[in-house]
This record gives structure tokens, C-alpha cells and sequence, in this order.
């Protein structure tokens, strides 16, 4: 045994951890319905004007607003109807003083209009006559050409995250495709001789891969692409071999093996391949974790226990990948609640404590760090500082949620 005696404070390690993500500079084409979610590359203005031409923004009529000076339901104001523009139809006309114009929404305005009627304010008297019971001003229910973007205004700019109304605002400058910063890849390595994927028989002694895939969840929900490799055994060259072949990955996640026992392999291969930056960290749980680099990617080796690799994800990894991601900051549902029972933490460490919400009670979830269901019981977390030794009952708790 090679006991973990040094820990860093995980406010340092944060620091470290961020120092190390370069945000990833690789670039790629997604057709406009895929760019929900990506960052922006690209700086994009409008090539013509948004709307490009006056449009009517009710349905109506389209008049002089002159003519309807002074209108009331007692004494309308009579205007010859000319015909009907409907949308997607240019005018076959255009109007002139006493005259008016049927127009739908969004039909391009009649040259010679400056205003429309709403239809609730108007009456027709067969087929030719309208009256105009209610006055409007110029432009009043126009939308003008240009008026919600012009041609060479800057639509989005790169760095910016792309979400519906974005996407919103590109398709109406006539954009179909746009550039996007790639999402970084990261190899997943689980790491074990007692490691099994799901869907084989256990052998006695073994156990399923939980961490393969919480991990994945993990990237995938913050802008990576998970890369799920082959469990590797507790050897050195399989750890070497499993090195190598994440070696094409922006970040490398090891599950297992990140402690100091005699089959805790990881530091010793992250040492002899490239460096290690910390090992071991005053949280509670997660305290064997890892952080190094090789060949100038981040590597991450998490501990084994379910509850303590996905809590360091959590922790540790998400910011990590937002950050080469591009991605703002995460900024996870909260809710303020009493804690529902005393809790007593670790002295020195700092915890990330789960808990259920139950009737607005913050209810203690965790067991231990081995149990999966300490987490998937829970619906979030809160955190301890390293200073608190004891939460008490009814103390309001910030609960980050799942
Ligand atoms: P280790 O960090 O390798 O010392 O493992 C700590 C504990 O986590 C041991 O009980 C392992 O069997 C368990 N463990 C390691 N890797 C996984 C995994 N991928 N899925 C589920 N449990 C694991
Ligand atoms: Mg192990």
C-alpha cells in the first residue's frame, strides 16, 4: 500500500483543472436544425433586410392614414375598396387617397398605403364600400422592411451558444448552414479485472461497469462526445495500451485505479507518459482523484466508487469540458430548502452531500460511496465547506439539482 497522505483543497483543484482546458479551436459545418446547443464560429449578418418589404402586421385594410382622421363608430369614414392582397401575393395595385386595399398578415403593404385598419375597426357595405370606424396613424400596423433587421446588421457572432430563438434569427437571414466549434471528444476508459459490461454474465467476483456510462451521460450532456473504449485490466500495459488508444481524444477520463494501492496503476503510467498535476483532493467522496496531462491533454483519473467518480464529474469534469466546449458556465437548477435531519460531515473535506426532496424538506440521501443509489435516490446535492462540521436540522441547504 501507497497511502494518499497529500490532498489539495478542490478550490485549487478547480484552479488547476481549469488552467489545463484550452478551448478547443477546431471548427466544422452543421446544417441550422443541428445547431441547437453548439457554439458559433462564425461572426453572421444579414444579407438583406428582415422583413424585405413593409408588411402588414394585422389582418385589414391597407389606407392613407389620412383618410381616417377623425373616425368614430358614429361617423366612419367611407373608403372604395380596390381588391385583396393575401400573403406570399404582391398587390395588384396600388391605392390612392379614398381608396383602401383588403390585406392579411404579412402581405407586402400597396404602394400609395401608410397604415392598416385592423379588421375589427372597419364594416363593409358590399362589395366596394368599407368604413373605417377608428383612426390610425402612419406606419401604424406596418411592419417596416428592415424593422427587425437590416442588411449588414450582425445576426450572431462567434463565441455565441446557439439556442432556438438564435437559430430563429439565422433562418430569417436566409441561413441554412453555419460553422460551429467541434464538440470535444473524450475517451472513457473504465479500468478493473472486476470490471464487466452490462449485458454479460458476472463471473464470481465481478461486477457491472456502472461508471462507462455515467461518465458518458456526464460529456454528452455538456457538449462533448463520449468515447467509450475497452475496460482495461489492472496491468500497466493494458492502462498504456488504453492510453494510446484514447490518444486521438481532447480529454482523457480513466474510471478506477486513481488511488495509491499496489494495483492503483494510473499515476504511475500518467507519471511515465506525462505528468501528473494533483493527486488527491480534500473532498468527500472523490478523494483519490487525478489530474495530469499527456501530450498536452487533460487527463482525469476518477476513482472507482460510483457515487464518488460521478460526483467528481460533477465537480471536476463538467467545468473542465464546458470550458474547452466554449460552453457558458453551468449554472444547475437550485432550490433552497431546511435540511430535513442533522448531518455531520468530515472534518478537512469538502462534501457533496445528497439529498431527496421530500414535501420541501431537504431529506439526507447518501449511503455510501460504493452505491450507485446514493445519487440516483437523490434528485441533487449540496456542498459542505471543509470548515462545517455540523449542518443541523432546519438549516436552509442550497440544493443543486440533478
Ligand atoms: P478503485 O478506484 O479501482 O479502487 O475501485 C473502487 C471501487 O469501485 C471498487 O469496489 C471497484 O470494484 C468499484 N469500481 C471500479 N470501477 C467501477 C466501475 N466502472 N463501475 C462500477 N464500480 C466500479
Ligand atoms: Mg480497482
Amino acid at each position: 500500500m501507497r497511502p494518499l497522505r497529500q490532498t489539495i483543497p478542490i478550490a485549487q483543484a478547480l484552479q488547476l483543472t481549469a488552467e489545463a482546458a484550452i478551448p478547443i479551436s477546431r471548427t466544422e459545418q452543421v446544417r441550422l436544425a443541428e445547431a441547437n446547443g453548439r457554439v458559433l464560429a462564425q461572426l453572421i449578418e444579414a444579407v438583406a433586410d428582415v422583413p424585405p418589404f413593409d408588411r402588414a402586421a394585422m389582418d385589414g385594410f391597407a389606407v392613407v392614414a389620412e383618410d381616417t382622421a377623425g373616425a368614430t363608430r358614429d361617423d366612419p369614414r367611407k373608403l372604395r375598396c380596390v381588391g385583396t392582397v393575401h400573403a406570399g401575393r404582391m398587390p395588384s395595385r396600388g391605392i390612392a387617397r379614398g381608396e383602401c386595399m383588403a390585406i392579411a398578415t404579412g402581405a407586402p403593404v400597396p404602394q400609395g398605403a401608410t397604415a392598416v385598419v385592423m379588421v375589427e375597426e372597419t364594416e363593409q357595405h358590399g362589395e366596394e364600400e368599407v368604413r373605417m370606424l377608428a383612426p390610425v396613424s402612419a406606419r401604424q400596423n406596418v411592419s417596416p422592411r428592415g424593422g427587425d433587421l437590416t442588411a449588414g446588421a450582425t445576426v450572431s457572432r462567434a463565441g455565441e451558444l446557439m439556442n432556438p430563438s438564435r437559430i430563429g434569427a439565422l433562418a430569417a437571414t436566409g441561413v441554412n448552414q453555419v460553422e460551429v466549434f467541434g464538440r470535444p471528444v473524450v475517451a472513457i476508459l473504465s479500468t478493473g479485472d472486476e470490471i464487466v459490461e452490462p449485458g454479460r454474465p458476472l463471473a464470481p467476483a465481478q461486477i457491472y461497469d456502472i461508471n462507462r456510462f455515467t461518465l458518458s451521460a456526464i460529456v454528452s450532456t455538456h457538449g462533448g462526445v463520449p468515447h467509450v473504449l475497452a475496460i482495461a485490466g489492472d496491468t500497466v500495459s493494458d492502462i498504456r495500451d488504453g492510453l494510446e488508444r484514447a490518444a486521438a481524444a481532447d480529454v482523457i477520463v480513466f474510471s478506477g485505479g486513481s488511488s495509491a494501492g499496489e494495483k492503483d496503476l494510473i499515476v504511475d503510467v500518467l507519471r511515465a507518459s506525462g505528468e501528473v498535476i494533483y493527486h488527491g483532493i480534500a473532498v468527500k467522496p472523490g478523494k483519490p482523484t487525478l489530474f495530469g496531462r499527456v501530450q498536452g491533454k487533460p487527463v482525469l483519473g476518477m476513482p472507482g466508487n460510483p457515487t464518488s467518480c460521478l460526483s467528481n464529474a460533477y465537480l471536476l469534469l463538467t467545468p473542465l469540458l464546458r470550458r474547452i466546449a466554449r460552453l457558458p458556465e453551468y449554472e444547475p437548477h437550485t432550490m433552497t430548502v431546511p435540511l430535513a435531519r442533522r448531518v455531520v460531515s468530515t472534518p478537512g473535506r469538502h462534501q457533496f452531500y445528497t439529498v431527496a426532496i421530500v414535501d420541501g424538506l431537504a431529506v439526507p440521501a447518501f449511503k455510501a460511496s460504493g452505491d450507485i443509489t446514493s445519487m440516483s435516490q437523490a434528485d441533487g446535492y449540496f456542498e459542505i465547506d471543509s470548515e462545517t462540521k455540523i449542518v443541523e436540522a432546519g438549516e436552509m441547504v442550497r440544493v443543486m439539482l440533478f
